[in-house]
């Protein structure tokens, strides 16, 4: 079932036309990544879709609901979690508070415990450290918090902007491997990735984006051995 689908976006800031039409779709049960250089336009595709930038053409919609200028708490109600590039954790809260932030509109405490339980098994290393400051916890563990919060709302689906960014290969490993678990377990999975390598080698199916517009698509597996992206983006 498809889950969500992008029709001929155009993403405009100001004067200045980010995304030039484009078209994609996510099944249910995915990993769909979305690949290409820096200013590409990938972060305003997630960002369009989660509300964040402004749609002026075309559609989006989710779950059969139109969802093309939903506000972010609406597009987040019906279940679309979106873990930003850069994580953007609360530094000065403690790792606990950081969570509970996530489950911002849910109401039903016991709703709240139960998914702060789920999220904990996927990360015991925010297990260990609930007091402790967003902010001084390490790049790895921060991003392991930003996805943590992402999930405290139980989504359908989870759009990750790189989240390997400034990561150490090791950790990167880490969190490519909670990726495949959360998808194992049923989550779909839009991830932006400048690492296209790692990304195709974990995706069921890939988009190539560049200055706005899809270039490319197919199976994870089959783009890793394209030769154009070979040369573009795997060097
Ligand atoms: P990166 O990995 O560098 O973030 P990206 O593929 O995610 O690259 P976007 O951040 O989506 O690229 O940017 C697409 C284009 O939109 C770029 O030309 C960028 O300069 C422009 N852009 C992004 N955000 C804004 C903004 N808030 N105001 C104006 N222009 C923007």
């Amino acid at each position: 079932m498809t889950l969500l689908k992008l029709t001929e976006v155009d993403t405009f800031y100001g004067g200045i036309q980010a995304l030039k039409g484009i078209t994609i779709d996510v099944e249910e049960g995915e990993i769909v990544t979305l690949i290409g250089s820096n200013g590409a336009g990938k972060s305003t595709t997630l960002k369009s879709i989660s509300g964040q930038a402004p749609v002026k053409a075309g559609s989006i919609v989710y779950k059969g609901t139109h969802i093309t200028k939903f506000p972010p708490h609406q597009t987040a109600r019906l279940g679309i979690a979106h873990v930003p590039e850069g994580r953007k954790i609360f530094p000065k809260m403690t790792v606990k508070e950081n969570l509970t932030i996530g489950a911002f509109s849910l109401s039903n405490k016991k709703v709240i415990e139960e998914n702060m339980t789920r999220v904990l098994t996927y990360f015991p290393r925010l297990k260990e450290r609930l007091t402790q400051k967003g902010g001084t916890m390490s790049g790895g563990e921060q991003q392991m918090l930003a996805i943590g919060r992402a999930l405290m709302m139980n989504p359908t689906m989870l759009m990750l902007d790189e989240p390997s960014m400034g990561l150490a290969p090791i950790i990167v490993e880490q969190i490519f491997e909670i990726i495949m678990e959360l998808n194992k377990n049923g989550m779909t999975i839009l991830l932006v990735e400048q690492n296209a390598y790692q990304a195709l080698q974990i995706a069921h199916r890939g988009y190539v984006i560049q200055t706005g517009e899809i270039i490319l698509q197919g199976k994870g597996s089959e783009l890793i051995h394209n030769e154009k992206i070979k040369e573009a983006y795997l060097a």
